[in-house]
């Protein structure tokens, strides 16, 4: 990651410093499992504040942390989680979904030919006229003009060399790869649960 882009997300990390004004709305509580690591890295496990204090009444989440934000009812005053942790651990499936997205994790949003990060497209490497399938094994993601050079053929014939070969990640590695994506917005109390291999500088 460019330094530039650390800086800005640590001054949006500072901005983010509890303000009473705070939309409820942008209130999110981080969902640690019962390992107390994210329940997924990226997109960020975030409930909305409702949900949260609906699963802490339900006695389904323990609170770790809190905004300074409180919502008020006749019966009672509380502060606004900002981050649990389920009771009950959830076992992750070992592999994630076959999704568009999901391969676009897996090849970290870059050309697996180029290493461009715009135009993204999928390429078959075994084209789909040659008996190529729709598999994770044989799509890589590609920009557009990669994709138009290969054409229909196979990276060999093509004399492009793939920087990995496509393989079925693991939902471990998947969550690894998002690492590296940390969302624009982390509240400070969300800190302590992520990132440990990423400095966010103060
Ligand atoms: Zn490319």
């Amino acid at each position: 990651m460019f330094k530039a882009e650390l800086i800005e997300r640590a001054a949006q990390f500072r901005s983010a410093h509890d303000d009473p004004t705070r939309k409820l709305e942008s209130c999110p509580a981080l969902v640690l499992n019962a390992d107390y690591t994210p329940l997924s890295y990226y997109p960020l496990s975030l409930w909305p504040w409702q949900t949260a204090i609906k699963a802490i009444f339900l006695e389904r989440v323990d609170v770790v942390a809190s905004y300074d934000r409180q919502v008020h009812s006749p019966s009672l005053d509380m502060k606004i989680p900002s981050v649990i942790a389920l009771r009950q651990y959830v076992k992750p499936s070992e592999f994630p979904a076959f999704t568009r997205f999901n391969l676009f994790l897996r090849d970290r949003f870059s050309c697996q030919y180029c290493g461009s990060q715009s135009h993204l497209t999928f390429d078959h490497v075994i084209p789909r006229r040659l008996g190529g399938k729709t598999t994770w094994e044989n799509i890589s993601t590609a920009c557009a003009p990669c994709n138009m050079k290969k054409g229909g053929r196979t990276p060999q014939q093509a004399n492009m060399q793939l920087q990995y070969d496509p393989i079925r990640p693991t939902s471990w590695q998947l969550q690894q790869q998002g690492k590296s994506f940390p969302p624009n917005y982390l509240h400070e109390t969300w800190r302590d649960w992520l990132y440990w291999d990423i400095e966010l500088e103060e």
